[in-house]
């Protein structure tokens, strides 16, 4: 018999000790009968990206994912960039096409593999997204929102920031407005979904909420929050409460993994298993 192909996959960046990217990987691998390994690549320098680049394009291994530090720095380092990394300006799975480096970006895709369930259970009067923050994470849910038919707004303390990222993304149905609008309860009649893309209400500063204390959001919004630590943040607890639909960003952790993994190994990946042993990993409680 032949023996199995061992699956050589890996992750750089720095610091990386607290990534879930091994325990995903892991678990797919297991779960889907492959053998092989999902080893972490704690690059101090930019400079030992090459060397690990080689690497892939030579066989040696078989894919990489990539994380902050650098998910920019990889770009012009690739042979061929699709149109989700091009637009959202980042690389974070890198696969081998026959000797040609493909960079790619799972984020957007996790996004909506994760959100758009939620949405089809609900009757969207209008496709209209308040998207708060101007960073990474916000360039590929504006980016995938956008390719979905969704009017954007980007609503961000710099607006500087929000009006850099908007022409930068080239894409229509985008405006932005200033994080003071947050206060306005008429605001956020318009909108159907609101998406928070900032670290307010992370741990450990889960008291804290981007959405002002006296607002109590119209209960037509989904709210979609990218923090998954707390599981619950004040955000969501709140907007429950209130009625609101709401999910947290697990899934889309998950889902960005699961692409990445079916993308490298033709497989399809097993997400609720990926997602119960990330859990665990993380000490959170599903609610
Ligand atoms: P980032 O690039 O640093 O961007 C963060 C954005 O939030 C910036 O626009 C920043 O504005 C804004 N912001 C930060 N603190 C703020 C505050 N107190 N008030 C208003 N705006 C504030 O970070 P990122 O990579 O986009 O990540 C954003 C969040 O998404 C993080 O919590 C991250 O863990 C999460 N995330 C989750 C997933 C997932 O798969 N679930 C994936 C990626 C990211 P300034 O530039 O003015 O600070």
């Amino acid at each position: 018999m032949k023996p199995q192909k061992a699956w050589r996959l890996g992750l750089i960046g720095y610091p990386l000790e607290h990534s879930g990217s091994p325990v995903l990987h892991r678990t797919a691998l297991a779960q889907t009968g492959l053998t092989g390994t999902y080893r972490l690549y704690p690059l101090v320098e930019k400079n030992m990206i090459p060397q690990l680049l080689d690497q892939l394009r030579s066989g040696e291994l078989d894919g990489l994912n990539v994380t902050i530090p650098y998910k920019q720095t990889v770009l012009p380092l690739m042979d061929q960039i699709t149109p989700a990394a091009q637009a959202i300006g980042a690389v974070n799975t890198i696969i081998n096409n026959s000797g040609l480096l493909v960079g790619d970006n799972t984020d957007a895709d996790g996004f909506w593999k994760d959100i758009s369930p939620l949405l089809d259970t609900k009757e969207i009067s209008a496709k209209t997204a308040l998207v708060l923050g101007a960073g990474g994470a916000a360039r590929a849910v504006v980016y995938e929102l956008v390719k979905q038919g969704w009017q954007v707004t980007l609503v961000a303390r710099r607006l500087a920031q929000a009006e850099v990222l908007l022409e930068t993304l080239e894409l229509p149905n985008l405006k932005t407005a200033h994080w003071d609008s947050l206060k306005k309860l008429s605001f956020y009649n318009p909108y159907s979904l609101l998406v928070n893309a900032t670290p307010v209400g992370m741990f450990p500063h889960q008291e804290t909420s981007p959405i002002p204390d006296e607002i109590n959001l119209p209960t037509h919004l989904t709210v979609y929050d990218l923090i998954y630590n707390p599981y619950e943040t004040m955000l969501l607890k709140k907007a429950k409460l209130n009625g609101n639909a709401v999910l947290n960003g697990i899934g889309m952790l998950v889902n960005q993994a699961a692409q990445a993994f079916s993308l490298w190994t033709d497989k399809d990946a097993p997400v609720d298993k990926m997602k119960r042993n990330l859990l665990r990993k993380y000490g959170l409680k599903e609610k």
